[in-house]
């Protein structure tokens, strides 16, 4: 089946009502009929989700099973937000005393995520140059858990080697995650590269039309593989003393590990659950994201080609420009587009201000992979919070203007852009 096809299909069986939509099953709880079956679900034993809305959904388990599906992986899990699931993802194979290696070009908010939350908990996180790979292998030590980067960076708008990175993270045998938001499974899918585990903010391009916030972790199919006996993750190999010492590795779902754990230990105490309407919302934004991933990269390359011819621009990036340093990785891993996110580069935070607040189409919004044209600001808006050094660390200097194009006509955007650059 193509990815359109699975995007429409899979996961749902029509219920008793023969309902072509997928229902919302906004419930709490599940009425498990016995006192045996309830205790044997609480314990695990009956392969059931459906035990209490914190834990498990069926809106949500159709969700999950769709874009584990789409992604090429074998099970998702479904959370609150993009962020929930970068920190769950982490949550599932780290403690205070671990570290992980991660890409020095990644969304703001996962920075300070990295930087400040995790630091405070002991957790370390070490940054590699996204184009100077070989040195991660100079970083990895015993207590490294993961390497993590994005397919896409936000708002660097960089392409990493996959390859690259994979292979080394296979040698040690560390487990690699990587945030797939921007591309989306439409265009890259990066389990099927080789990454171990995605995780993704489903509330850009999944949604669409920027109406919820939701996150998606996904693992690779046979990703117990590399789990199992693994040392550096002793969390699935060793007694859960919260399930009476079962160790997951050697359980009924063995071979969805990674998101069951997520599921059954991270998410069950922690608590960042889906709501079931959210669910059903990206369900309807999966339906056509394939369609829509389309039109926004024909629409950015359009744009970029056109900001490339013009004085004021200092510099332009989208991957898919031949002028662009990751040109040859895009070619390779982003055969189907690179998205709708670019970013251009004026000289100043003056000329930045004013372009800003003369385009019309454009909505200063601090988002990503909506439907209508969104501009920009990083330093000041989402990259706020970041130090002047670690702004230029990951790529966003303050003449930097980030456009994430929508779906109206290249033409009017372009000509949008022109009146705001002219004024
Ligand atoms: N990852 C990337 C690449 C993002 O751009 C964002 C948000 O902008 C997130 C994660 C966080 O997602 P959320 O806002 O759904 O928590």
């Amino acid at each position: 089946m193509d990815l359109q096809t699975k995007a429409l299909h899979v996961g749902y069986e029509k219920d008793s009502q023969s309902t072509m939509a997928v229902p919302i099953y906004q419930t709490t709880a599940y009425d498990f009929g016995s006192a045996d079956f309830a205790a044997s679900s609480f314990n695990l034993e009956q392969g059931t989700d459906n035990v209490y809305t914190r834990v498990g959904n069926p809106t949500n388990a159709i969700l999950e099973r769709r874009f584990a599906e789409v992604e090429g992986g074998s099970a998702s899990l479904a959370v609150a937000s993009g962020m929930a699931a970068i920190f769950y993802s982490i949550l599932n194979i780290a403690e205070s005393g671990d570290n992980l290696i991660v890409s020095n070009q990644l969304y703001g908010g996962t920075v300070t995520l990295f930087t400040q939350t995790l630091k405070k908990l002991g957790i370390e996180v070490k940054f590699f140059d996204i184009h100077s790979i070989k040195d991660i292998e100079s970083l990895i030590d015993d207590k490294t858990k993961c390497i993590f980067f994005e397919s896409i960076s936000n708002p660097s708008i960089d392409v990493p080697d996959f390859e690259q990175i994979i292979s080394i993270a296979n040698k040690y045998n560390i487990l690699t995650i990587v945030d797939n938001t921007v591309a989306t499974p439409m265009l890259c899918q990066p389990l099927i590269i080789g990454a171990d585990v995605v995780v993704h903010s489903a509330s850009k391009y999944t949604t669409g039309q920027g109406t919820a916030i939701g996150g998606l972790i996904v693992e690779r199919k046979e990703l117990y593989k590399k789990i199992k006996n693994n040392s550096r993750y002793p969390y699935f190999n060793e007694p859960e003393s919260s399930y009476h010492g079962l160790i997951f590795a050697d359980s009924q779902v063995s071979e969805i590990l990674f998101t069951f754990r997520a599921r059954m230990v991270v998410l069950r105490d922690t608590g960042a659950v889906l709501s079931p309407f959210n669910g059903w919302l990206f369900i309807q934004g999966l339906e056509t994201l394939y369609l829509r991933m389309n039109q926004h990269c024909q629409n950015a390359l359009e744009v970029a080609k056109w900001l490339e011819s013009q004085d004021i621009v200092v510099n332009v990036n989208y991957p898919l420009l031949k002028s662009n340093k990751n040109y040859k990785n895009s070619l390779k891993y982003l055969t189907k587009g690179a998205s709708g996110l670019l970013s251009f580069e004026v000289k100043n935070l003056e000329i930045a201000k004013k372009i800003i607040n003369k385009v019309e189409i454009f909505s200063i919004v601090a988002n990503i992979g909506d439907s209508k044209s969104i501009i920009t600001h990083p330093a000041s808006m989402t990259h706020q919070q970041l130090t002047n050094e670690e702004l230029i660390a990951c790529g966003v200097p303050v003449g930097l203007i980030r456009i994430s194009c929508g779906l109206e006509s290249s033409k009017d955007l372009i000509a949008d852009l022109k009146q705001a650059l002219e004024a």
